[in-house]
């Protein structure tokens, strides 16, 4: 098997979703390589050898200065060419979802979609997919090469290994339909402390809080913790935080270490979204509550009397 990861850079620098996948990838055996796409992003790549890639295929190229999908289709065909990789794996992301499935069409292969795990059979891919409002789980195959394959965010967590990449450089030619869009504007959410991708420990939200003014409950609490604050949907589409905040089967996955939920019953659409948490701590007033069924560790009380308190005492700690 060679496998090929698309590996994602934001200011120089891999991301953690690529090398969660590649680690992941790595574990599997067999020729494992990463890809960077992007301008100035050669100095990056050599990275991903820690991670558990002998190769990196670098295409270093002004045409993919704009995070825009179709030349990425161009550049990515072109390696798959070079490195006769029969499998390609991607950490989902909203320019990845695009890409894969121009490479889909380009290649005319097949892509599964939403993977939660990746194993071997023989010299057979199986593919883990959630399904039915994630309430199974289903195996999935390929019947041809190559093998797209694009995983849940959040799904693995990056592993170090301790290797080293030899970086390749691929040229690739684009087509004129490829450069046609333009990026006209590019605007960044202004938000302080880690992404609830990235964060170690997540404050996450619920209607339990009361209304939006509760969430600096969630936010006093993070800050004590170096953390990140995320929400459930029922808090989002009321309006109380963003919607970039929000976990789930309709929102984002995470796996932080430490997972604090204040006021959520524990509902499944949410549990899909961050029951890989290493430790989970459920704070809600209803003993009854699902969430307690999969804490690691619950309090029964009331969360604007409890979070405060815990908030202070980890502040007094420091
Ligand atoms: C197709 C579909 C997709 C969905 N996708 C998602 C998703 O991605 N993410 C998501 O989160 N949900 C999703 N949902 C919604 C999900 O089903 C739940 O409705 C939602 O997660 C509930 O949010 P909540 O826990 O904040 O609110 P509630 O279920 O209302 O729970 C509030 C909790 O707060 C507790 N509480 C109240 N006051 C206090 C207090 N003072 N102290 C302590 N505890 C208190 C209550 O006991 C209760 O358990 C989806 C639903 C559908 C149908």
């Amino acid at each position: 098997m060679t496998t090929l990861v698309y590996l994602e850079t934001h200011d120089g620098a891999l991301t953690k979703p690529g090398l969660s996948v590649l680690s992941k990838a790595a574990t599997l055996g067999g020729d494992v390589a990463g890809v960077v796409l992007g301008s100035g992003v050669r100095d990056a790549a050599s990275g991903a050898g820690a991670y558990g890639a002998s190769t990196v295929y670098v295409v270093d190229d002004e045409a993919l200065a704009s995070p825009l999908p179709q030349a990425r289709v161009d550049a990515l065909a072109a390696v798959v060419r070079e490195s006769g990789a029969d499998t390609v794996v991607f950490p989902a992301s909203v320019l990845t979802a695009d890409v894969a499935a121009g490479l889909s069409a380009r290649l005319d292969a097949g892509l599964n979609w939403d993977l939660t795990d990746l194993r071997l059979e023989g010299d057979e891919l199986v593919g883990i997919r959630p399904a039915l409002g994630d309430t199974v789980l289903v195996e999935v195959g390929w019947t041809t090469t190559p093998r797209l394959a694009l995983i849940r965010s959040g799904t693995f967590d990056p592993v170090e290994s301790g290797g080293t990449a030899e970086v390749k450089d691929v040229t690739a030619t684009f087509e004129e339909f490829s450069i046609r869009a333009q990026l006209v504007d590019h605007l960044q959410e202004e938000s302080s402390g880690p992404s609830i991708e990235d964060a170690d420990v997540i404050v996450a939200g619920g209607r339990g809080l009361g209304g939006p003014e509760g969430f600096s409950l969630c936010e006093e609490l993070a800050g004590a913790l170096g953390g990140a604050v995320a929400a459930t949907r029922a808090v989002v589409d009321a309006g109380w935080y963003p919607y970039s905040t929000q976990v789930g089967q309709t929102g984002k996955t995470v796996s932080p270490k430490l997972y604090i939920a204040l006021g959520i019953s524990g509902a499944i659409q949410h549990k899909v979204g961050m029951q890989g948490s290493g430790t989970i701590v459920a704070i809600n007033k209803d003993p009854n509550a699902p969430i307690f069924d999969f804490a690691d560790l619950g309090v029964v009380g009331d969360l604007t009397q409890i979070a405060p308190k815990l908030t202070e005492l980890l502040r007094a700690r420091r």
